[in-house]
């Protein structure tokens, strides 16, 4: 009887350390997933902060520079016909045309082709024909000497007999010996994720567009006078 009780409290406690075991690594398991999900939570709002902080870099307004702050595309559909085959094409303009719609095939050099105007609210700003914007001054290696401050030009003197080549060097003029030149550059944030290009589809009414993946770009400010007309985007 004893023995058979020993037997009982033996088979009680492994059963005991077995559950204790297996409750541990359970509690193991859930402390795993819990450590995991908060690694994720935190990593999904670093890259918020990230985006947020990368936004308020941003803080000027200029004028939408796809559509010069008009807000608008005017868009050109062509649809051409070249024997059997038929392009389509559809393009942005910023002039208004004469007429909006020019029914009916224009013919020419073996080809005829039917155009249409269309009106649409810029693809980068919904409309509004503003982007936010950053004004950044960089230096970059100039162009003129290769970063090196000077130019160095060869030239042969005749001598009496054959001749001796000179080695001159001058002075960079563009960055002034220094090797490097100062750019303004805008960095642009427009409202939305452009469209660009496009196509026609079969159906004339059906009019799709390509997506571009980007809705930031840089300009260079030497390029783009107006742009230096910006202002405050935050008060
Ligand atoms: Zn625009
Ligand atoms: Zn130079």
């Amino acid at each position: 009887m004893k023995i058979l009780i020993g037997i009982i409290a033996v088979i009680i406690f492994i059963v005991i350390v077995i559950n204790l075991k297996k409750s541990i690594e359970k509690n193991k398991r859930g402390e795993a997933e819990r450590a995991q999900k908060e690694e994720e939570d935190r990593k999904i709002k670093a890259e918020e902060e990230k985006k947020r902080l990368e936004d308020l870099k941003h803080d000027r307004i200029i004028n939408c520079p796809k559509c010069n702050g008009n807000g608008e595309f005017i868009l050109v559909h062509q649809i051409q016909w070249m024997g059997d085959d038929r392009v389509y094409n559809t393009r942005s303009i910023h002039d208004k045309p004469d007429a909006w719609e020019l029914d009916g095939k224009t013919e020419g050099d073996g080809k005829s082709w039917q155009t249409k105007y269309k009106r649409e609210d810029c693809f980068f700003c919904g409309g509004k024909g503003i982007a936010y914007a950053y004004f950044e001054k960089q230096n970059r290696k100039c162009t003129q000497c290769n970063g090196e401050g000077v130019l160095i030009s060869k030239t042969k003197i005749k001598k009496d007999i054959g001749n001796e080549e000179q080695t001159k060097k001058t002075k960079c003029e563009k960055c002034n010996g220094t090797g490097n030149n100062e750019i303004g550059i805008v960095h642009v944030k427009t409202l939305k994720k452009g469209l660009i290009g496009g196509y026609y589809s079969d159906d004339d009414e059906d009019i799709k567009y390509q997506l571009e993946n980007s809705d930031k770009f840089d300009i260079l400010l030497s390029e783009n006078e107006f742009y230096s007309s910006s202002k405050p985007r935050f008060k």
